[in-house]
């Protein structure tokens, strides 16, 4: 049995004061009907904070981005060795936005992977097809393409202990959420894919990303595929989260 995870991804949003009162919400609330694992994902400076307030609760960790080297002379950067040191034991790799805005390759999405595994924590690939892909009817490709970079660099074996979240693009932060039919059908899709390359597919977490929202978020979770959800722009309301959690 997969555990639902549900995560939330803060974006460049918060502040010290948001991750006093957002996380104490959260962790007050949290025994109160949640079976899912579940993890907020503050920007960087804010993790050490963050840490410190999740200390003892069952809220984990997570970081939205990492540098792909260890070490060394790299201005600017995160490695996953320091997010492991401050206490994350998520790190979001691949995100759309960083390919889009940031021109992540799925080489270089491929790399920050492995970095990550390297430090002993765990990946969410972030994986999606933008409306004019969608349209164009290679959907599947694209996630495919995007997921298999990833497997060729750090082999099928792992797959099993990493997350997955397929984001369609056109679907961040803009109201329109997959159906839980669409969503459904890719989810189905990448096991597929991962069971063909050899990974431990029936273990793989698979998310669910885009405007889910606490009136979509059962029927999206309901599906078979789908083992919970990376929450944006919800994840910053401790009501609106917690009413998402309670649902995976
Ligand atoms: P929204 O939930 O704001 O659409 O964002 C989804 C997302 O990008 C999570 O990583």
């Amino acid at each position: 049995m997969r555990q639902p995870l549900v995560a939330g991804n803060w974006k460049l949003n918060g502040s010290r004061e948001m991750v006093d009162t957002l996380l104490s919400e959260l962790t007050t609330a949290l025994g109160d009907g949640v079976t899912a694992e579940v993890a907020v994902c503050p920007p960087f400076v804010y993790l050490q904070d963050a840490s410190r307030a999740l200390g003892g609760t069952d809220i984990v960790l997570g970081a939205q981005d990492v540098c792909a080297e260890d070490e060394g002379a790299f201005t600017g950067e995160v490695s996953a060795p320091m997010l492991r040191d401050v206490g994350c034991r998520y790190i979001i790799v691949g995100h759309s936005e960083r390919r889009s805005l940031y021109h992540e390759s799925d080489e270089w999405v491929a790399r920050k992977f492995a970095a990550v595994l390297r430090s002993g924590l765990t990946p969410i690939l972030c994986v999606g097809e933008s409306l004019e892909e969608r349209n164009a009817g290679v959907t599947e490709a694209v996630v495919a393409r995007q997921l298999e970079a990833v497997v060729e660099q750090v082999g099928a074996e792992v797959m099993g202990d990493c997350v997955v979240a397929y984001e369609p693009v056109w679907a961040i932060g803009t109201g329109l959420t997959a159906t839980p039919e669409q969503a459904q059908s890719v989810h189905a899709y990448l096991r597929s894919r991962l069971r063909a390359v050899g990974a431990a597919a029936d273990q793989t977490r698979l998310l669910y990303g885009g405007s889910v929202k606490p009136d979509n978020a059962a029927q999206l979770f309901a599906m078979p595929d789908i083992d919970g959800g990376l929450i944006g722009g919800a994840s910053l309301q401790a009501e609106t989260f917690l009413a998402i959690c309670r649902a995976a």
